[in-house]
């Protein structure tokens, strides 16, 4: 069965809040206490699993997710190589926290092999620089230099790429943006290709506590409903916009690995996902640009119905370019869009 239709015909849960569950002749059910299990939850990663093809756990926020995957299966003294130009928020959580707890953090070029390390982080259509990873040799020679491979997959959706199909031992998504999709819940995911690391996760998270509750995963089953939808047509509408800012000439580099398309991101995917990104001439510029929109919301996150756009100069400084903007491509018409964009660089041109 397609994952569109699987996704579709998704029953809707009870919220089911309680945090206790009566014993059974004296025995604890499944969901005995909600910080190990909650009825919404274990349908929401059944869910999850089935879509990426593993065993899913679902956290409160993408950064909980990342969080509980390095210190759930990684140690002190452990190096973690991770894709420059992908969510900065990924970084900067491994070497400026963890990396008080002992964690080696390298940056590299994903389009090039890993370097040696314990866990190779991979984004494809990373956040916001666009690259993309050829996946099968990253992780076949990761795998080959000892190293396990996490796949951020929160652009794409396991609609477009499910990187365990293509030898990763985990996947990670921020499930705040195009899974969930409506702009109104903040989770985690982290898919395991093999049971015992999904079983270490679960005794972390139980130790942890770092657990989603179950409003927001109700909510992340009921935007699963229309994620068959929401995909294809938010990437159609980012590949357009992306071809219209090429021609503009305030506009200099547009990154999107549906133009062209990249050679490599094709080979893995037929639709790039809701987020471009392109530079104007410079902060200022920027700036304008944000300060001019009229429908395109001046606001961060991505992958949900409302397009977005922002400057990322002020959150990433020097990993980006002073003028770098990025869109994230909601449900609007591409022409309602494209007017209020080609208004927006009007102030610049
Ligand atoms: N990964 C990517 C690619 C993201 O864009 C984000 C958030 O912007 C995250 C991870 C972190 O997710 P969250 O904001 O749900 O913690």
């Amino acid at each position: 069965m397609h994952r569109e239709t699987k996704t579709a015909h998704t029953g809707t849960p009870p919220i089911a809040r309680t945090t206790i569950e009566p014993y059974v002749d004296g025995v604890p059910g499944p969901v005995f206490y909600q910080r190990y299990a909650h009825a919404v939850g274990v349908d929401a990663e059944r869910l999850l699993g089935e879509l990426d093809g593993g065993r899913a756990l679902l956290f409160p926020s993408g950064m909980a997710a990342v969080c509980s995957l390095a210190l759930a299966t990684l140690g002190p003294g452990a190096r973690v190589a991770v894709a420059d130009g992908g969510y900065y928020g990924t970084i900067g959580l491994l070497r400026s926290e963890l990396g008080r707890w002992g964690l080696e953090v390298i940056g590299f070029d994903q389009t090039g092999t890993p370097p040696q390390a314990d866990l190779v982080w991979l984004e494809p259509c990373a956040n916001p620089l666009l690259t993309f990873p050829d996946l099968d040799a990253s992780i076949a020679a990761a795998h080959a230099a000892g190293a396990r491979v996490a796949v951020d997959n929160t652009v794409l959706s396991p609609l477009l790429l499910r990187p365990l199909e293509h030898g990763a031992d985990f996947v990670m998504h921020s499930a705040t943006k195009i899974l969930a999709g409506h702009h109104d819940a903040l989770l985690g995911v982290v898919v395991c290709t093999r049971d015992e690391d999904a079983e270490r996760l679960l005794e972390w998270r139980g130790h942890a506590g770092i657990v989603a509750a179950p409003d927001p995963a109700w909510l992340l089953i009921r935007g699963l409903k229309t994620l068959g939808v929401r995909v294809p047509r938010q990437s159609a509408t980012a590949l357009e916009l992306a071809r219209r800012l090429t021609g503009h000439p305030a506009v200099q580099t547009v990154r999107y690995p549906g133009l062209g398309p990249d050679p490599v991101a094709a080979r893995y995917t037929d639709a790039f996902g809701p987020i471009l990104s392109f530079d104007v001439a410079d902060g200022a510029a920027a700036s304008r640009v944000e300060r001019s929109l009229a429908l395109i919301e001046n606001a961060t996150s991505l992958g949900g119905t409302a397009t977005t756009l922002e400057g990322r100069f002020r959150w990433e400084r020097e990993r980006v370019p002073p003028g770098l903007l990025r869109i994230s491509a909601g449900l609007e018409h591409p022409d309602d869009l494209w007017a209020d964009l080609e208004q927006a660089l009007a102030a610049i041109s």
